[in-house]
């Protein structure tokens, strides 16, 4: 039996953390989690911490939720992977079944008709991509070889996302590996590309989109967007209208419209998914982190019949979507996730949650008198504290400082695990997370800014 200091030494000799400084990890004394219960988390030495960010924003109801722990055993107890390719399985049956109703259960009548399913959000976007590519193949359009995607926008690490990808620290190394996209402003109302201010500018933002759809949607297949926050990007929240406006130009140039609600699906924007707040209906949407309650890796890119339609035809006709995963629809996974949906149904989880949002905004606004703190924004439990070296001028802290690094670190002494997003701070905690909690985790990171800036 290995020792603590062993399992820290094994560590550092063999793991290669992901989005890490190795060199700086081997430095530093790493946490290593060895129990999780509701929103909190044990490490190696006993000390617990409050999940401030869901353990990378995929934890929904808690950590060892009861119901999804046991649809796991059961399922274990009978299988615990087949695959989908060319079988079936109870699991993932009866759950694109759920998601298929529950993507229509808003709606007049149905749209959504089909899951695909995958293994984790990179995957459930590269899917919609060579999905809505080779729709339009199908349907005898052979110059749509292109996509219009956002500044600042993060769809995955694969280099199909990557290449809709827009965040230069993450993605600029990878430039010649990427296809060519077509690239619209942010809707980033603190940082506003165009200099405008919302609510006067009537989401300015929407024109040089549609300048770009204006000259050249015979070449672009799809749009795709993070419905109503740009998480990884700096959670960027969208002005109200603007994701309609985006649906609407979709529509009139006939582009497909994805919608990437991997980190804003299952209630995390007090809504099931973020679509919803403005009635809009994507014509592809990737789900994926919550999908499962954050237990296991599973993804569904869910689509309509017109498109799943446009597959069909006989073998020779080459119609096939050709792709699939080792583990796609893995019975474990789905296992968890009807658990997952099952909870969501029963507790009445997003309807409980308003009271916690409105908590977060009133104690995000407390935070705006701090000397630091540039701007502050939430939607349902996704907030953001933006810290600036100059409030009045909004100049960023240098990225080489690391200030959002050295408040998480200066929180982890409290008990509070957080990761942020250079001068960001996130909060994204479990939905499940009490009143009394989510309180001690703002006042966490007040003092932790404080303290540090
Ligand atoms: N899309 C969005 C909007 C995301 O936030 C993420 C991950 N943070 C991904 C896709 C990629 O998901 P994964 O890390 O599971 O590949």
């Amino acid at each position: 039996m290995k020792t603590k200091q062993d399992l820290k030494a094994s560590d550092k000799q063999f793991i290669w953390h992901p989005f890490t400084q190795m060199q700086d990890w081997e430095r530093s004394a790493p946490i290593i989690i060895s129990e999780g219960k509701g929103c909190f988390l044990r490490d190696l030495d006993g000390k617990w911490y409050l999940d401030g960010v869901s353990s990378l924003w995929v934890n929904v109801h808690g950590h060892r939720k009861k119901e999804i722990d046991r649809a796991i055993k059961a399922q274990v107890n009978k299988i615990s992977h087949s695959t989908l390719l060319g079988l079936s399985n109870e699991p993932a049956i009866l759950l694109a079944e759920r998601l298929v109703k529950l993507l229509n259960a808003p709606l007049p009548a149905p749209h959504y008709a089909r899951v695909f399913y995958s293994d984790n959000g990179s995957t459930a976007v590269e899917v919609a991509l060579k999905m809505a590519f080779q729709y339009w193949r199908h349907t005898g359009v052979e110059t749509k070889n292109s996509f219009l995607c956002l500044n600042n926008a993060y769809h995955g690490d694969t280099l199909g996302a990557v290449s809709v990808g827009g965040i230069d620290m993450f993605h600029k190394a990878f430039g010649p590996l990427l296809f060519r996209t077509f690239r619209a402003p942010s809707p980033f109302c603190y940082r506003c590309e165009l200099q405008r201010h919302h609510p006067e500018c009537g989401c300015a933002c929407l024109g040089p989109m549609e300048e770009i759809l204006k000259s050249h949607h015979q070449e672009i297949a799809g749009l795709i967007i993070e419905p109503l926050v740009q998480a990884a990007g700096g959670m960027i929240m969208s002005p109200p209208g603007y994701l309609k406006g985006v649906r609407e130009l979709c529509t009139k140039y006939d582009v497909l419209m994805i919608a990437d609600e991997v980190a804003t699906g299952f209630g995390r924007t007090g809504r099931m998914f973020a679509c919803e707040h403005e009635d809009v209906l994507p014509d592809i949407v990737c789900l994926s982190k919550g999908l499962t309650g954050g237990y296991l890796p599973l993804a569904a890119t869910m689509t309509t019949d017109r498109i799943y339609s446009a597959f069909l035809g006989e073998f020779r006709d080459l119609k096939t979507f050709f792709h699939g995963h080792s583990f796609t629809g893995n019975p474990l996974g789905c296992a968890a996730a009807l658990a997952c949906l099952e909870i969501f149904e029963k507790e009445r989880v997003v309807e409980r949650l308003q009271p916690k949002v409105l908590l977060l905004k009133k104690l995000l606004g407390e935070m705006n008198g701090l000397a630091h703190v540039g701007d502050t924004r939430s939607r349902g439990l996704m907030a953001a504290v933006e810290l600036v070296l100059d409030k009045g001028t909004r100049e960023p802290y240098s990225w080489e400082d690391r200030i959002g690094w050295k408040v998480a670190l200066k929180a982890r002494e409290k008990g509070l695990l957080i990761r942020p997003l250079g001068n960001i701070i996130v909060i994204m905690p479990p939905l499940s997370i009490t009143k009394k909690d989510l309180a001690r985790l703002m006042s966490v990171i007040k003092e932790s800014i404080e303290e540090v800036t």
